[in-house]
């Protein structure tokens, strides 16, 4: 898990990362008679637990740099979810790690809403582009969708909403991608509420 904001992680070489992940020899372990993968974790509960231990043991440190009251560690290669980026830098920055894991690695684009003018098909060809010709493995889309227990209309909102556009109505349940699936939000636990309410909302 990368704690860093995405300033201080531009500095990192791949070898410090490499390091980090344990995946420093890579290439001469696959050469080796014992195979082994590795695999990006959803870690949705050890996130947060490892945090709530981290700030009772290194309260200090986490103040000094800033992330005491972030409530979880942001998960595997992703990037800090305040980290000031474009969706398409975010994509690019993360792509770098993706041929270094095996599976469970996964690049969001948060809260993106529907693509400009509705034009789908430029955002088709953008997506063909970057699986041809980035390392990215998977990607998606990771908007929230809001369902009012009163009309009955569900849509694709932001993380502000507060009541349904539609009627109105306060009584509305938001679903999100807590890591590779969509769950009704009000069911995650502190960390991930922490998290999601932290997550930009990028444009397409
Ligand atoms: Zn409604």
């Amino acid at each position: 898990m990368i704690r860093k904001k995405v300033d201080e992680l531009n500095n990192w070489t791949y070898k410090e990362l490499a390091e980090i992940y344990g995946i420093y020899d890579y290439k001469a372990y696959d050469k080796e008679i014992t195979r082994f993968s590795l695999i990006g974790s959803p870690a949705e509960s050890a996130s947060e637990r490892f945090k709530k231990l981290d700030n009772k043991l290194y309260d200090d440190i986490l103040k000094e740099v800033g992330i005491y009251e972030k409530k979880y560690y942001t998960n595997s290669i992703m990037v800090d979810e305040e980290s000031p980026l474009t969706a398409h830098e975010k994509i690019m920055y993360e792509q770098q790690f993706h041929s270094y894991l095996n599976a469970g690695i996964i690049t969001h684009i948060w809260n993106a809403g529907i693509p400009k003018n509705g034009d789908y098909r430029s955002l088709a060809e953008y997506f063909i582009k970057l699986c041809k010709h980035t390392d990215i493995r998977y990607f998606t889309v990771s908007n929230i969708i809001v369902y009012c227990e009163e009309c009955k209309k569900s849509y694709i909102g932001s993380k502000n909403e507060t009541k349904c556009k539609y009627c109105g109505n306060e009584d509305i349940e938001m679903y999100s991608k807590i890591t590779g699936y969509t769950q009704r939000v009000s069911g995650w636990n502190d960390g991930k509420l922490c998290e999601f309410k932290r997550r930009n909302e990028f444009k397409l």
